[in-house]
């Protein structure tokens, strides 16, 4: 049944936003919660997590809990998974958001530099979809998946000044998640199961925060809207592909970066 309208009402859904504690996951999660979703926040080790799920709960009068858990460690993310579908749920989706970076030249990376990088953003998101696609499969209803990737996925983001300097273990990751992304979307299909990527341009957050001035202008002054984006401006794709109104949409990759990649 065609879903009525382009209203979207998450009512009697349970969502999963892994770092849905600051930044973009935040806006993901009061976006869903905006929408009427239950919202289980997972978070590696900010002391406020539980306030910021309280405080989303309060402004939308839906549940909202925070749970804490590394997603690179798999085990525990199937765990805790099971244990917010048994007793928060039943999820009917997913957006695997947690990320981090190294900002290094190349020459200075080490194995430990790698090891941060792809354990959270390569390992931490396959973990964070297998344990989701787990609890779906087998059942009628399916899943969302929706993977935060960046539109470094595509091209080099460049951040020196003198000279270059662009993040390669980061950079590298997110193009690994396009490829994912396609698989996983691919293997799961036949489950009823849509994995998609959004892939943001710079966005103001505590990842950008540190970035150098002059940086932060020369890159601004790529973006085709002549800005970085506010995490709310990433919310309403997520939300699309989360919602009923995507349901033939599997294995895409959607940028949301005020136009950078035409350039
Ligand atoms: P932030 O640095 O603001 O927040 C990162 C979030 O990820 C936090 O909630 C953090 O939890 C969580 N996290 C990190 N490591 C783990 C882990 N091992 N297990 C569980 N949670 C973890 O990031 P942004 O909001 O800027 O970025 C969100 C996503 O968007 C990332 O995937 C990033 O790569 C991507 N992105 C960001 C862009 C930007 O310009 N900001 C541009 C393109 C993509 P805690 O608070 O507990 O540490």
């Amino acid at each position: 049944m065609a879903p009525k309208g382009f209203t979207i009402d998450f009512t009697g859904k349970c969502i999963i936003v892994t770092g849905g504690n600051r930044g973009i996951g935040a806006a993901f999660s009061r976006a869903c919660a905006s929408a009427g979703a239950k919202v289980a926040i997972i978070y590696r080790s900010s002391k406020d997590a539980e306030e910021v799920a309280a405080k989303i709960s309060k402004e939308f009068d839906v549940p909202v809990k925070a749970y804490q858990c590394d997603v690179s460690d798999g085990e525990k993310v199937t765990k805790v998974f099971g244990q917010i579908d048994k007793e928060f749920g039943p999820v009917t989706g997913m957006v695997a958001n947690a990320g981090v970076s190294v900002v290094k030249p190349a020459i200075d990376l080490t194995p430990e530099d790698f090891q941060k990088v792809y354990n959270v953003n390569v390992l931490g998101v396959f973990n964070a979809a297998r344990a989701a696609a787990k609890i779906w499969m087998g059942k009628q209803s399916g899943g969302s998946i929706v993977v935060t990737s960046s539109m470094s996925s595509q091209i080099i983001n460049q951040q020196g000044t003198n000279q270059p300097l662009t993040q390669v273990f980061y950079n590298s990751s997110k193009a690994a998640l396009s490829n994912l992304t396609k698989g996983l979307a691919a293997e799961w299909a036949p489950n009823g199961i849509r994995v998609n990527a959004l892939s943001p341009g710079y966005v103001n957050t505590d990842q950008t925060a540190g970035m150098d001035e002059k940086v932060r202008k020369y890159q601004a002054s790529h973006v085709p809207l002549g800005r970085f984006a506010e995490p709310h401006e990433m919310a309403g794709q997520a939300i699309l592909l989360l919602s009923d109104h995507a349901t033939y949409m599997t294995g895409g990759e959607y940028f949301v970066d005020g136009g950078q990649l035409i350039w």
